[in-house]
């Protein structure tokens, strides 16, 4: 039998963005849209293009390869024609695939917030939807507040969902905006609305978490009939967030009740890389991953020792609902872990590093990995740091320069004009076949300094590093009190486009930066030799 497809819509960019303390750069965007791509959503929405320059600039270009690339934004307003609204023209003109529409469903906020009729806000659904389809574009409807909007007034609530479909939107989206709907009553009301003579194939689900449900709605409205389902990644958004698809994703792969009947565009590869791509996320939103996560978690598969531990042992079933492999994750147990070691060699292939179960090198590998997340490292959100030291485990990396020395020194001072004015400046002494360089740099701040100081003159080696830019930086302070750690992440970007996460852990945080700079440079200098080997 056939499997029905369910289609994931992505909204981290925008309704994830609500998230206090989230402001994602146009960097952050490209590289999070990537993300998505690559790991296989239906649908990526990135915002509003015309509002604000960042999300203008973000939609410039497009930016996947398969997903759909979905601009957001209002209906045009009432009043004015389809072709003579600004907003609307700016959506229609971006380089989206798709414009997912937000709608007033709920006759009160037709009344209130819009300051409309209620027949004008329907004409204005047809219409946007009917601009979008001459536009060679997809249509999308999500309507806002529609769970209480059909409590209030369900004529009206289907009234908007049907002019949205009868104007030939792909999908109309079922939002509960306020989060406080509960899963029979999804259930009940998405069974309605397909009765009324819209089909679940073009219906979609938007649930937010207040009551710690936004998953059970999505699921229930699945069940009822849907076929589309809109969330963030680690549930991120305002408030208690959204659905999050870190969570309903392995859900719906995993648990036969869905698998056997529906099927989504991930592979099982992609959800093996879940866990980790989950906790790249966090790193780019530098936040703390949340160890009691669903499926990706720390502590998912955490057993403490005791009679479970040797149970799961003998039987991983009897704790675990699915494997913890699965989804990327690892049973972590207070004895010797086997399951480690297989998700060790299945990254080390993937980054083409072979080498062979037994070899001792690999017990070495895992065991200074695990000594060096215990000083305060993380892999997850640096793996271009990872693949260094599993290459360095086993002796491929040449020593190409040697950094003796450097100093940072930051000033403070007043200028000829009486202004304050902080500069700082770094030196570096290096080392390459036996022939040492001193170079001399100011910067805007001492790590920048430092940067500058150390790419500029590695002498045979400058010429390969010349395209790479530091294009972000992320410090985080491990354990307060005055003896604080502290946690340096760097992205580097080169004219591939490849970007790479490094790091460094001191207590010192120029010298963790220091460090995270060396491995950017040294990770370009040996992806430079691959791809020559790869290519010749
Ligand atoms: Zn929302």
């Amino acid at each position: 039998m056939s499997k029905e497809r369910i289609y994931l819509f992505d909204t981290t960019l925008r309704d994830g963005q609500q998230t206090p303390g989230v402001d994602f750069s146009v960097e952050d965007k490209i590289a999070i849209a990537r993300m998505l791509d690559d790991l296989g959503i239906d649908y990526v929405e990135g915002g509003y293009p015309g509002a604000n320059p960042t999300d203008s600039e973000f939609f410039s270009k497009k930016r996947t390869a398969r997903s759909h690339f979905v601009a957001f934004g209002m209906t045009k307003r009432a009043g004015v024609s389809a072709s003579n609204d600004p907003g609307l023209a700016a959506l229609l003109q971006s380089s989206s695939d798709a414009v997912c529409f937000v709608a007033k469903s709920w006759d009160y906020h037709v009344r209130v917030a819009l300051g409309t009729t209620n027949e004008d806000n329907l004409e204005s659904i047809r219409a946007s939807v009917a601009a979008t389809r001459e536009a060679g574009k997809e249509a999308l409807v999500d309507c806002e507040h529609f769970f209480d909007g059909y409590k209030a007034n369900p004529d009206y609530a289907l009234a908007c969902v049907k002019s949205a479909y009868e104007a030939g939107s792909r999908w109309i989206v079922l939002c509960d905006t306020n989060g406080g709907t509960q899963p029979e009553e999804v259930r009940r009301i998405v069974a309605a609305v397909i009765a009324s003579g819209v089909p679940g194939g073009h219906l979609g689900i938007h649930a937010h978490n207040d009551t710690g449900q936004a998953v059970a709605n999505s699921l229930a409205a699945v069940e009822a009939g849907v076929r589309q389902i809109q969330g963030t990644l680690n549930g991120i958004g305002e408030r208690c967030g959204n659905a999050n698809l870190t969570t309903i994703i392995p859900t719906l792969m995993l648990k036969p009740v869905y698998s056997e009947r529906f099927e989504i565009g991930i592979s099982t590869e992609r959800l093996a890389g879940l866990t980790k791509f989950s906790h790249a996320f966090d790193e780019l939103l530098n936040r703390a991953p949340d160890l009691q996560a669903p499926y990706v978690g720390a502590s998912a598969f955490a057993t403490k020792a005791g009679i479970h531990a040797s149970a799961i042992l003998k039987d991983p079933q009897t704790y675990e609902h699915v494997a913890p492999e699965a989804v990327g994750n690892e049973r972590r147990l207070m004895v010797s872990d086997q399951g480690g070691k297989s998700n060790f060699l299945v990254e080390l292939r993937r980054r083409g590093i072979v080498i062979d179960k037994d070899d001792p090198k690999l017990d070495r590998l895992i065991s200074q990995v695990k000594e060096r997340e215990a000083q305060g490292y993380s892999y997850e959100g640096a793996d271009a740091s990872f693949d260094l030291l599993a290459r360095r485990m086993l002796g491929s990396v040449p020593e190409f320069f040697k950094v003796d020395s450097f100093r940072c020194m930051v000033e403070r001072r007043f200028d000829a004009t009486g202004n304050i004015k902080t500069v700082s400046e770094a030196v570096v002494r290096v080392t390459i076949d036996g022939e040492t360089r001193l170079s001399v740099a100011e910067g805007h701040g001492p790590v920048n300094a430092l940067d500058i100081a150390l790419r500029k003159d590695l002498g045979k080696y400058q010429a390969e590093i010349e395209d790479m830019s530091l294009t972000d930086y992320k410090v985080r302070i491990l354990n307060g009190g005055t003896d604080a750690i502290t946690r340096v992440l760097i992205e580097s970007l080169d004219s591939t486009g490849e970007r790479w996460w490094t790091v460094g852990v001191s207590d010192n945080v120029i010298d963790a930066s220091f460090q995270a700079l060396m491995d950017a440079i040294i990770y370009k200098l040996v992806k430079n030799r691959e791809d020559v080997r790869l290519a010749g």
